[in-house]
């Protein structure tokens, strides 16, 4: 063969090997556009986020669950939207999704809960194991990720509302894989109404989850992580 011919049947070998790999793609038994490898056995919900560190997917198993009362304050529920992101999003809906699940982790759990408005009528005197008020963050503030939780600054109890705030650091951490972000913790929180209102002996403390423009999609998307996240803290608390 000469070099002109050489040529000439290369090109024609690409041609046809292009041709035949169109062919295969376009009307292949194989032409679904979605690999087959995604539809096959879904990762762990936990997978899913690249934040979430590697534990646990399950609560730990309670001893005499059905002996505790655990309330849950689904922050600004029947007074005020909370914040408010550009797009209409509420931090008060967010707080409420993530409250119900934390009520719903608990109960299967057997503990009694009482799910709380902001301003519920219920917190004057309020006895309980532990009172968790769930709040998240504002919609404005970019570059903020992370969580905090705070006890009110004068408590009657303080060994064990700290204990109550160190169980929910390190579970809620654990399983969102959120960072804490302690700078922000204001007067608001540690001065917090409800904990003037509950009674004295009622541990209690406030978590605000997440800030609701940095972490929006696990907020939101991923409440049943947030809620094992505050309801591990919970049960960390009740049974030590
Ligand atoms: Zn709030």
């Amino acid at each position: 063969m000469s070099y002109n011919q050489l040529i000439f049947w290369g090109v024609m070998a690409i041609l046809l090997t292009i041709t035949i790999g169109l062919g295969l793609k376009l009307f292949g038994s194989d032409s679904a556009t979605v690999p087959k490898t995604i539809l096959i056995s879904p990762p762990l919900e936990t997978e899913l986020i690249p934040a979430a560190p590697t534990v646990k997917t399950d609560l730990p198993s309670m001893n005499n669950g059905t002996n505790f009362l655990v309330g849950i304050v689904a922050g600004h529920k029947g007074n005020d939207s909370g914040a408010v992101c550009a797009d209409g999003l509420t931090e008060a809906t967010i707080n409420y999704t993530i409250a119900a699940e934390v009520m719903d982790l608990l109960k299967r759990r057997g503990l009694q809960t009482d799910l709380l408005n902001e301003f519920d009528d219920r917190l004057t005197g309020y006895k309980a194991n532990v009172l968790i008020s769930i709040h998240a963050d504002s919609c404005q503030v970019a570059g903020a990720s992370g969580f905090k939780v705070a006890r009110v600054t004068d408590s009657a109890i303080p060994q064990a509302e700290d204990r109550l705030v160190d169980c929910l650091n390190r579970e809620y951490g654990r399983y969102t894989g959120l960072p804490q972000h302690p700078s922000s913790i204001t007067d608001n929180m540690t001065n917090y109404h409800a904990f003037r209102e509950i009674d004295g002996q009622t541990p209690g403390a406030i978590i605000e989850v997440g800030f609701l423009l940095d972490d929006r999609v696990i907020l939101e998307t991923k409440p049943k992580i947030i809620a094992r996240g505050i309801a591990a803290g919970i049960i960390c608390f009740l049974e030590e």
